[in-house]
């Protein structure tokens, strides 16, 4: 068994060189790495300020690299529970019941950890090959011109560095409605990869990707979950597909989903958490109480309006195509940038990392990369949960909207072969929306629920980002038997 002890320690890079920066990227998570990394690659200056003593940021430490980490523990906890169905139980001792597995949380949690550890010391590694100089601390922009940073060390020193160019790139945190009484006593996803423990009972707050991801796994290792929602349903940013059938698969699945609800105080108990809520007078009896309400940039940190930059309603920093930050109604700032969560617009590590490349090679790169930058049209992205579901393009409504009626749905519900040995009720549904627009029926929109479409979507975007139409779909002949084939829906 691994243990993080046994974990040799990186050696801290930290080799600040006295002059002037190219380029000073505050916050050392994918897209200020993409950023730096990329700007000394072509030989530029470059440094990255890192105020937690580990690189990597939200993805790797507290977000998609754990996260898929838990889902494949629960995915296999569904794959070891449907193995009876295969027939495959039949030669084990009595003892041994492979259908209800015990998930060994602890245990798990100390080798998921150790993987991080040894993927922070790559990072730790790469930027040091690339000759990124790292400072640890809290970076900070401190004139208006955004020549200037400064590094608060962790002893409450502090020193200033001068720069050419700044990117702003420090992520945001999860939001915990501080105004409900009690809502202290939950956690968020940070605290979930804390957990050393399974909790027995969970409630989880919220109906966007965290909550439904985070409450899939839980429910999946055999916590028992509740899932509390304002509306009646979940993702509601996403098509409606994809809406009713994680919905409705995360309620056969065994998910309490609690409908129509805001919660209205959390007090402890001797026993757990009651979490008082306004659709019932019982409180619901939970161990531990996760929200997953949203997340809010770290713009304030960061010095990001002290260089004048301009945020929307909930403190992003507003950036034109080029990731220069707003300064006024017509005005981008040339030399002090923002990019990945910070900027609020799709808060996906790949999107980060892009912009920050592309960052790079337009500020560093060759002539031919002088007008580099990231489209963010038609970014495909997945929810892991149980069954995965993802989406590239627009939705029906948002197609609607934009093309009215020369928009045209095709639509596929059916159960994968997976399934064909199940009993009827445990059987998970899939389902598909491909949404064309006009005579030649291009394809805006595509939307995938249902076992395998994780894996199923990145192809397909690489179709839709090249203009693809339903015919392009049809004339592609399919690959037998698998779930892909249903996506062009006729042939
Ligand atoms: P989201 O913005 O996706 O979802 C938060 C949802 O919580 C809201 O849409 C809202 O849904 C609900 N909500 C808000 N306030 C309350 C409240 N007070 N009580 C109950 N529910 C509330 O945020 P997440 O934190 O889930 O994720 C943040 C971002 O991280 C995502 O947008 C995504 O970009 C990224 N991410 C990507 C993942 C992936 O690619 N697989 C995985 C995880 C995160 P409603 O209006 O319906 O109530």
């Amino acid at each position: 068994r691994f243990h993080s002890s046994s974990i040799p320690q990186m050696p801290p890079i930290n080799k600040p060189s006295p002059g002037i920066y190219d380029i000073v990227v505050i916050g050392g998570g994918s897209g200020g790495l993409g950023a730096a990394r990329r700007s000394a690659q072509y030989g530029a200056k470059a440094a990255i300020i890192e105020a937690q003593p580990k690189l990597g940021g939200t993805c790797v430490n507290v977000g998609c690299v754990p996260k898929k980490i838990m889902w494949h523990a629960a995915d296999l906890a569904h794959h070891v529970n449907h193995s009876r169905y295969y027939e495959l139980a039949q030669d084990v001792s009595e003892s041994y019941t492979p259908h209800k597995p015990r998930f060994a949380w602890s245990d798990f949690k100390q080798k998921r950890d150790a993987y991080i550890h040894r993927l922070n010391g790559i990072y730790d590694r790469n930027v040091e090959k690339d000759g990124v100089e790292y400072h640890h601390g809290w970076g900070a922009i401190n004139n208006h011109q955004g020549t200037s940073v400064s590094v608060k060390k962790d002893d409450g020193s502090s020193y200033e560095i001068p720069t050419k160019n700044v990117v702003i790139a420090v992520g945001g945190h999860p939001r915990i409605p501080y105004e409900i009484p009690g809502a202290h006593l939950g956690i968020t996803s940070d605290g979930f990869f804390e957990l050393e423990h399974q909790p027995r009972r969970v409630a989880v707050v919220g109906a966007g990707y965290i909550a439904v991801e985070l409450a899939g796994v839980l429910n999946s290792l055999g916590s028992e979950t509740s899932l509390l929602i304002r509306q009646d349903k979940v993702l509601r940013n996403f098509d409606s597909i994809i809406q009713d059938t994680v919905t409705s698969e995360s309620q056969r699945q065994g998910i309490n989903l609690v409908k129509h609800t805001n919660v209205k105080s959390i007090e402890k108990t001797s026993s757990g958490l009651l979490v008082h809520t306004d659709s019932s007078t019982n409180p619901l009896e939970v161990d531990c109480l996760l929200w997953a309400v949203g997340r809010e940039p770290e713009t304030d940190k960061a010095g990001a309006k002290v260089a004048g930059a301009q945020t929307d309603s909930k403190n992003n920093i507003l950036v034109n195509k080029y990731q220069s930050v707003q300064l006024d109604e017509n005005t981008y700032s040339k030399n002090v940038f923002a990019l990945g969560d910070v900027q609020g617009k799709a808060e996906l590590t790949p999107v980060a990392l892009a912009a920050g490349r592309r960052l790079g090679n337009r500020l560093y790169g060759p002539a031919e990369l002088k007008d580099d930058h990231l489209n963010y049209e038609n970014i495909p992205s997945v929810i892991f949960s149980h069954p995965p579901a993802g989406s590239v393009g627009l939705s029906e409504d948002d197609a609607r909207k934009q093309f009215g009626d020369s928009v045209k749905v095709y639509t596929s519900k059916f159960t994968s072969m997976y399934y064909s040995m199940f009993p009827q009720e445990e059987k998970e549904p899939s389902a598909f929306k491909l949404i064309v627009v006009g005579k030649e029926e291009k394809v805006v929109g595509l939307h995938l629920v249902g076992q395998g479409s994780d894996e199923m979507l990145q192809g397909f975007a690489v179709a839709i980002k090249m203009g693809a139409t339903k015919k392009d779909f049809d004339n592609t002949v399919a690959i037998h038997p698998t779930a892909a084939e249903e996506v062009p829906i006729s042939f």
